[in-house]
């Protein structure tokens, strides 16, 4: 046991174990083994957490920071996440099995969402309206809304974490940060950061524990002005009816079945790269997955064979390894999910062209790993085409042209993203219009910015992260009225 490290919580600028003390265990998909333990977080820790973020909000340093000096602090933890990002891309492989290789990418970037929210914090403007109402004067605030509380999944902890933090601190609100329970430690190390960056204490707490326990205590929280999660649909729904019944601000960024569109005029290799990088990437674990491959007949079998080939030749293994392309599954849950949607789809008839089963490769060990998977044979009914896997498994379904692909590609409950795979001019601008989806990709896919709206059409979601207007999502609107008239008007009559 002297290996496995112990974190705990930050609540109110303190290092804590949980109230009850009781833990739980982190493990390492690509070992199997527990490397880790976290505070089991209960009610009276949300409370705590909460108690501390509203104390945070209301009085102290934080609320008499200007914008600008806020925006020198997000800056400041910008730099430190830079500072830190190898140590911190470490802990995230050690925890969700993902490719070093990504995940250090993915450390290196997190800081422009400090640096971008961090610029914009001074620059969010009211405005002076031309009122009708004589002698009068009315102006509008951007104000921050309180405490929000942020609850993350398990696939990219601390770029999703930043997509909400940057925007919920650049307005001024302050923070509970709830991890996955899968994927917790980065967030725990990241707190460390927070005092080194000069944010009073209280002004972001991190606390861990069940999501059906410590989470669900956060969105039932009286002081929580905001929810901002990402997740999947089914919780995403719970969550988003517990702010309703208090009718708290609630954005949520959930699951996706995306179509990734190749018509025959496509660059056929780039498209081929396309595909895989959709739905093999991150070992199909991306809310963003082109898990549904339409291509068009005149090319599928061509296609089909080309994508084969070279999907076949992925390297699975150790994540640690930068020559490793395909990883772990990073939970048991969800590898038997996975295993349970090939078992699905072969059900259902679909014709399995590349593996389609768990993986026994040597160089795999005792790691949770499925072959990267491919079903042709798939109609848009089957459940394999409708229903999220979160994991390597694609599903290629022909269509005939371009209203069929736009017929296809809609039919489904999600539309977070789309690829197209064209070379024409006319079909890509067509094709961005009637996709009915957050994000569309055209001779690209996967491509995220902190400066580029992302969100959910559909079931996939409510509200944007990233781009400017993202602080205003952390922010209400007050209407400032003023009058200037010698007297006051008639009380009866409306103005
Ligand atoms: P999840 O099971 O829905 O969990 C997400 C978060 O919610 C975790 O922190 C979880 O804690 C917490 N949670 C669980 N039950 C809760 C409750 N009753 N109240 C409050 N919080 C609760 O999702 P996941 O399996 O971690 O992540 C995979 C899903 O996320 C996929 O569907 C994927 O598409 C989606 N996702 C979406 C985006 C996007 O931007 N659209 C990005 C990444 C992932 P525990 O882990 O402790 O249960």
């Amino acid at each position: 046991m002297s290996d496995i490290q112990k974190y705990k919580m930050l609540i109110d600028g303190k290092r804590v174990d949980a109230s009850g003390g009781e833990t739980f265990e982190s493990m390492n998909p690509f070992t199997g083994k527990t490397w880790a333990v976290m505070p089991r977080g209960t009610r009276e820790d949300a409370d705590r957490a909460v108690a501390a973020a509203k104390k945070a909000f209301t009085s102290g340093e934080w609320p008499k920071l200007t914008a600008t000096q806020r925006g020198h602090l997000l800056r400041k933890l910008g730099d430190l996440v830079a500072e830190h990002a190898e140590s911190l891309a470490a802990t995230e492989v050690r925890d969700n099995g993902k490719l070093l290789a990504e995940m250090g990418m993915q450390l290196k970037y997190v800081p422009q969402w400090y640096y971008y929210f961090g610029g914009l914090a001074d620059k969010i403007e009211g405005a002076v309206t031309p009122i009708d109402k004589p002698e009068h004067f009315h102006y509008t605030r951007h104000e921050p809304l309180g405490v929000v509380a942020a609850i993350t999944p398990w696939n990219s902890p601390l770029l999703l974490a930043a997509w909400k933090l940057a925007p919920a601190l650049a307005a001024g609100n302050t923070i509970v940060l709830k991890p996955s329970e899968f994927t917790s430690a980065s967030s725990l190390e990241y707190a460390a950061l927070f005092e080194k960056a000069g944010f009073p204490p209280g002004v972001i707490n991190v606390v861990t524990g069940y999501g059906h326990e410590i989470g669900a205590a956060l969105t039932e929280h009286p002081d929580v002005d905001k929810i901002t999660f990402t997740g999947g649909p089914e919780t995403g729904k719970r969550v988003y009816a517990t702010g309703a019944s208090q009718l708290k601000r609630v954005s949520l960024e959930l699951g996706g079945k995306s179509p990734n569109i190749v018509f025959d005029d496509c660059d056929m290799d780039n498209a081929v790269k396309g595909a895989i990088s959709g739905i093999f990437a991150a070992t199909g674990q991306t809310c963003i997955a082109g898990s549904r491959l339409l291509v068009q007949e005149s090319i599928h079998d061509e296609f089909v064979e080309k994508l084969v080939t070279m999907a076949r030749t992925a390297k699975m293994g150790d994540p640690m390894l930068m020559d490793t392309q395909v990883g772990p599954v990073t939970t048991v849950p969800q590898y038997e999910k996975i295993l349970s949607y090939i078992d699905i789809a072969k059900g259902e008839g679909a014709e399995v062209r590349l593996g389609g089963a768990k993986a026994t490769r040597a160089e795999c060990g005792n790691g949770y790993f499925v072959e990267p998977t491919v079903f042709t044979g798939v109609n848009n009914a089957m459940r394999i085409a409708q229903e999220e896997v979160f994991g390597p498994v694609l599903s290629v379904i022909p269509f005939k042209d371009e209203e069929e692909a736009i017929q296809i590609g809609n039919d489904v409950v999600y539309g977070l993203a789309a690829g197209v795979w064209t070379q024409s001019i006319r079909r890509s601008f067509i094709m961005a219009e009637k996709l009915r989806a957050g994000s569309v990709w055209v001779n690209t896919y996967r491509a995220v910015s902190y400066m580029a709206p992302f969100g959910g059409y559909k079931q996939s979601g409510v509200g944007r992260e990233n781009g400017q207007d993202a602080i205003l999502e952390y922010m209400q609107t007050k209407s400032v009225w003023m009058s200037y008239a010698t007297e006051t008007a008639n009380p009866f009559i409306m103005r």
